[in-house]
């Protein structure tokens, strides 16, 4: 099987880049046909969504926007501590159908408090693109209309996504070895 070392652990092949790409290129077919003449945004949240963000737009024919922004956290002074900001968003939502478009979804708290965020500037719609969702770790309840993979709880890289900033360059999905 095919392993690569990512710093300190070991990594196994679980999805081939020619898998990922099929299915990306079905979801995009799926946003075309459900978004035809929405001039939808898709918003890609960095890092880890980059790579998919980047074949899922060249999969969409309908004409639509991209663009990138961040979750970030800090220590604000709320009673409960870390409070989350979004950045990088620089156009106006509002009456917009805004697509989401995010690597993997593991707790969905992150992807809560997006769209919390993003529905108080009024968009037409949001909807969520997630490469990988993890059902079995789903804290909070999230409509996925386009997801490409749902996935075990293991921990996984490449596509993408990182262990510890390393993996993101690989072309194929791994999957830590215990
Ligand atoms: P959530 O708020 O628990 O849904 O967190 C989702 C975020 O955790 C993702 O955007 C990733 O940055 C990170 N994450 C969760 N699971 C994995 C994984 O298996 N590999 C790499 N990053 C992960
Ligand atoms: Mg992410």
């Amino acid at each position: 099987m095919k392993t690569v070392q990512v710093k300190d652990k070991t990594f196994s092949v679980s999805i081939s880049e020619a898998e990922i790409l099929r299915r990306v290129h079905e979801v995009a077919a799926q946003i075309d046909k459900d978004l035809a003449g929405e001039r939808p945004l898709l918003l890609s949240v960095l890092n880890g969504s980059f790579m998919f963000a980047s074949d899922l737009i060249r999969g969409i024919e309908t004409p639509c926007e991209i663009s990138f922004v961040r979750m970030a956290s800090y220590s604000g002074t709320t009673s409960t501590g870390r409070v989350k900001q979004l950045l990088g968003l620089n156009e106006d939502i509002e009456g917009r159908t805004v697509v989401i478009v995010e690597d993997i979804i593991d707790s969905g708290l992150t992807m809560k408090e997006l769209i919390a965020i993003l529905q108080a500037k009024h968009p037409k719609e949001i909807r969520i693109a997630a490469l990988l969702v993890k059902p079995g770790n789903l804290k909070v309840e999230l409509d996925i209309p386009y997801c490409c993979f749902e996935i075990p709880n293991d921990f996984i890289v490449g596509y993408g996504l990182d262990y510890d900033g390393y993996g993101r360059n690989l072309r194929d999905i791994y999957t830590v070895v215990e």
